[in-house]
């Protein structure tokens, strides 16, 4: 006899590896672009190395607790709410089984099973584990797999970091006549490879993903290096 729950449970731990890694490509896109935007800005207005790095610096560091803080609150908030879902079904369970498997038959059956097999189903999935049916079936959540908010932030934070930390040495590191074009070409270059892995993990065309992602990342610059520009001239 096969076990369905444990390829069920690969398919879910795949899937979620995906959604982890396209969240990191995703962070790390965001520290590119908000990195060099900044750098290039202040770069605009001011060769002074130090007050580059002290930009760029503060830059990485904002966004990526931004990025933590931000990824934190809505895992915890979506963890909350399925908890309480949880907490519901067990109770409902409880109290009133017979409603319940009554329930699980019907959403089988709205999948396209005849009654007669929704039933045999519902029974078979209620005695192996009734909760988890239910939670699966009806929320669409699995109580094994809740995403721990600490790992995203966590996550958040370091590929923002990573994807900061390109413009910021890319600006710093090289003579004062080439920082503006190693920042700008190494960003869009990198914005490319982001752009692209994120629409393959996505299952999207690459090469529109790919575009899109450099252009925004151009603008970004481009409105930022013509501030700092102006206000370098205006002697602010
Ligand atoms: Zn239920």
């Amino acid at each position: 006899m096969t076990e369905p729950t444990h390829e069920e449970a690969h398919g879910g731990a795949l899937a979620e590896r995906l959604n982890w890694l396209r969240a990191a490509v995703l962070g790390a896109n965001d520290g590119i672009v908000s990195t060099a935007g900044l750098v290039v800005g202040v770069a605009g207005a001011t060769d002074d190395r130090s007050a580059l790095l002290t930009a760029g610096l503060a830059g990485l560091l904002a966004g990526s607790m931004s990025m933590a803080a931000g990824e934190y609150v809505s895992v915890s908030t979506q963890r909350d709410s399925e908890k309480a879902a949880l907490a519901v079904e067990r109770r409902e369970l409880r109290e009133q089984p017979e409603a319940e498997l009554e329930e699980l038959t019907e959403l089988l059956q709205d999948r396209g099973l005849s009654w007669d097999v929704a039933r045999e189903a519902a029974v078979q999935l209620t005695e192996r584990d009734a909760l988890r049916a239910h939670a699966r079936v009806e929320l669409g959540i699995d109580p094994d797999q809740l995403t721990n908010p600490w790992h995203a932030a966590w996550a958040s934070f370091l590929s923002f970091t990573v994807g900061a930390l390109l413009p910021l040495l890319a600006i710093v590191l090289p003579p004062t006549g080439w920082r503006l074009a190693v920042t700008v070409l190494s960003s869009l270059a990198a914005l490319v490879l982001t752009g692209w892995s994120s629409a393959r993990l996505g299952a999207a065309d690459p090469v529109r993903a790919s575009l899109r992602n450099v252009a925004g990342g151009a603008l970004a610059m481009g409105v930022t290096y013509a501030a700092g520009t102006l206000l370098g001239a205006a002697g602010v």
